[in-house]
């Protein structure tokens, strides 16, 4: 008898997360990559389930892919956008998964906003906080991170990563899988209690300069943070496709607006009124350490911290600028996503995730 599939595991905040139709992973600066085999399995969906005759569903993949480099394949973009996607009007939406369903899509675009991870007996579930609907699950929710699982027949998405037995804790040493999880486990725990307590800007800034510790508490986030001019531009970009994509966001103060990061003072009240929200934010992006991260385990949790500190930052400058708490933190964790993946190096702390 074939052995039953492993059950899924996933944040319990984000278990009722379906796509809100954003878009937001259909357009700059997101681009899809593709593996070689997945033009003909394209082609081959819009032929099963499309009804195209299958020379009309290759020519229709080729049209849509180009070669951006040496042994690149990617799907074209016109106006900023994935080439398939029908950015406006009734139909507003994917050309491709409407005609041949979820199956015809390439991988990245199946299964995002998630990152599915085989962990042992079971398989994990991840979420990027790029995408605005899971920035919401994430601010309406209470309470600290835990698991909820479902049965396998309930999830579509295929893995994508298996995570190894011993996982690389800095780039010289591996840890045993069970310790790194035990670790993560502590963190999210440590920060619950922060949040509690209102103290999650010290939690977040141990997190940064000290992750091996959990429950370590640090001073001065504000201090760590060191707003460069330079976000301004980025983050006022991302903020305008984010309001673009969803009508009911509110529009973004001016680039200019945001060249100086808020006071110590807005930025410690926001984290500490927004302990519960941010919190989770942080063990959510914590959450890919080692397991869904390729990076070592200790330089992704310090780019949670990060990340989750320009959220609480640029949530105060929002709010200061007259944008309701909730928009401004949504808008902010999303923001945020997004700035840590293209921001340089060299415009970060430590320089070193
Ligand atoms: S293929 Fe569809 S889902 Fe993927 S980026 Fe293009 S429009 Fe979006």
């Amino acid at each position: 008898m074939a052995a039953s599939p492993p059950p899924i595991r996933l944040p319990a905040q984000l278990a009722r997360y379906t796509c809100g139709r954003s878009l937001v992973c259909c357009q700059t600066p997101w681009g899809v990559y593709l593996d070689g085999d997945e033009p003909d399995t394209i082609a081959r969906h819009l032929a099963d389930v499309g009804g195209l005759a299958p020379a009309d569903a290759r020519r229709r993949v080729a049209a849509a892919l180009e070669r951006p480099g040496r042994g690149l394949l990617s799907l074209r973009r016109r106006d900023g956008g994935c080439a398939l996607l029908e950015a406006h009007g009734p139909e507003r939406g994917c050309s491709l998964q409407r005609a041949a369903g979820l199956g015809a899509l390439p991988r990245t675009c199946q299964t995002f906003p998630r990152l599915v991870t085989r962990v042992g007996d079971l398989v994990e579930v991840a979420f990027l906080l790029d995408c605005p609907t899971v920035a919401r699950h994430v601010v309406a929710a209470r309470g600290g991170f835990a698991w909820a699982e479902l049965p396998a027949r309930d999830f579509p998405y295929p893995v994508g990563r298996v995570a190894a037995a011993a996982i690389a804790w800095t780039a010289s040493r591996d840890v045993p899988r069970a310790e790194l999880l035990a670790w993560r486990a502590a963190w999210w725990a440590a920060l619950a209690d922060a949040a509690e307590a209102r103290a999650l800007g010290p939690a977040l800034a141990a997190l940064l300069l000290r992750p091996e510790a959990p429950g370590a508490r640090d001073d001065a986030p504000s201090a760590l943070l060191a707003w460069s001019p330079a976000w301004g531009g980025p983050i006022s970009d991302a903020l305008r496709r984010l309001h673009a994509s969803e009508a009911d966001l509110p529009a973004p103060p001016p680039a200019s607006a945001l060249e100086e990061g808020p006071s110590e003072g807005a930025l410690t009240a926001t984290l500490a009124q927004n302990g519960g929200a941010l919190a989770l934010a942080a063990s959510v992006l914590l959450q890919h350490a080692g397991v869904h991260d390729s990076r070592p385990a200790l330089d992704a949790a310090r780019g949670a911290a990060w990340q989750t500190l320009v959220a609480a930052a640029l949530a105060a400058r929002l709010t200061d600028a007259g944008l309701g708490v909730d928009d401004a933190l949504v808008m902010a964790l999303s923001t945020a996503a997004q700035v840590a993946r293209t921001l340089p190096t060299s415009h970060r702390l430590g320089a070193s995730f």
